[in-house]
């Protein structure tokens, strides 16, 4: 009997030994076959170069019967020390931005619209004259969407710095926008054309009034350079919105289209994220420091209890199109939300 049960308990030990071998080459065989299932799509993805292009960069807004087009012209830096605000409000800008250093980050865009009569494209991005390479697409950008420059049929400016109007005019004086007719506030142009201003101002703004003078001097010698300086009518539907302070001539278009509005703002914001909370916080940019703060003021909070689209070239995203709404002491941006049924919002 004994002699049995040890050959019972060799018979099993000799099982287990042998199940457990096998359970390795068992388990080693699925490692391997889980290995060379898992390493084939690593190898293709290893191979397969990586894309660095977006998509084209403009977004379509239905406004009305208006077709909105928002043309990017590129992303760049702001300089915190570009803001100026009470020591306290910049104190916190600058321990945001150890946290977030892509907190200035804004984006530069002109918009197109489509009257279904006029191409009116409005700011024109930087061209060759502002930005150093990392701004000056919107041409591209305009091309992506269907168009060509020589169709624009108007160009409105918000106002005469090159991050606006660089796109206007090659470094060689050529019209980008050959057949279009320009108009900007008189006051605008009076002050950035004008030598006598030009030679009285600090070093630092010099470079502004040569630009504005290249990029506007080709139009004013072909006729298309005109001036308002009243609410003249310039295109059907579309409302001019005086807003000084930025600079003397800075002006808003507000467009109309069965019962819907939409307002290209121009530089009323320069960091979102900064004077959304604190609109009192100016740029050295601005001429009229006063003056460019009250406007803001005024009408972030007109905006803000209106049913209108805003338009901002300098949005902290792209598409730059959304409304406001008031939140605690200043704004929340609502950005459009993106979407491929451009028509049916
Ligand atoms: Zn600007």
């Amino acid at each position: 009997m004994k002699s049995i049960n040890k050959a019972v308990e060799i018979f099993a030990h000799t099982m287990r030994n042998v199940l457990k071998r096998n359970s390795i080459r068992f388990a080693a065989a699925l490692l391997v076959a889980l290995a060379s299932f898992v390493a084939a799509p690593n190898a293709a993805l290893a191979a397969a170069a990586q894309h660095h292009d977006q998509v084209p960069g403009f977004y379509r807004l239905k406004v009305g019967d208006l077709e909105v087009t928002a043309l990017f012209d590129g992303t760049r830096a702001f300089d915190p020390h570009w803001l100026n605000g009470t020591n306290v409000t910049m104190d916190g800008v600058v321990k945001a931005l150890h946290e977030d250093p892509h907190m200035l980050d804004v984006v530069d865009s002109g918009f197109l619209v489509n009257t279904g009569k006029q191409l009116i494209l409005v700011d024109a991005g930087a061209g060759t004259w502002w930005g150093g390479g990392a701004l000056g697409r919107l041409a591209g950008s305009l091309r992506s969407a269907g168009y060509a420059p020589e169709e624009v049929d108007i160009v409105l400016l918000t106002h005469l710095h090159s991050d606006h109007v660089g796109g206007l005019t090659t470094q060689d004086g050529k019209r980008v926008f050959s057949n279009a007719d320009v108009y900007v506030a008189k006051a605008e142009s009076d002050f950035w054309l004008s030598p006598e201003i030009a030679a009285k101002a600090p070093k630092d703004a010099q470079p502004f009034f040569q630009s504005a003078q290249a990029i506007a001097t080709p139009y004013i010698k072909a006729g298309k350079w005109h001036t308002f300086s009243g609410s003249e009518p310039i295109v059907d539907g579309m409302q001019l919105v005086p807003l000084p302070g930025h600079t003397p001539g800075h002006t808003g278009y507000e467009f109309s289209s069965k019962g819907q509005k939409i307002l290209f703002l121009g530089d009323i914001v320069h960091v979102v994220r900064v004077q959304l909370q604190h609109p009192e916080v100016t740029a050295v940019f601005d001429i009229d420091q006063t003056a460019a703060a009250a406007t803001r003021n005024q009408l972030l909070l007109k905006l803000a209890g209106e049913d209108v689209w805003i338009a901002g070239p300098h949005s902290s995203v792209f598409p730059p199109l959304g409304r406001l709404r008031k939140e605690g002491s200043g704004y929340s941006w609502v950005p459009v939300v993106f979407t491929d049924r451009w028509d049916e919002r």
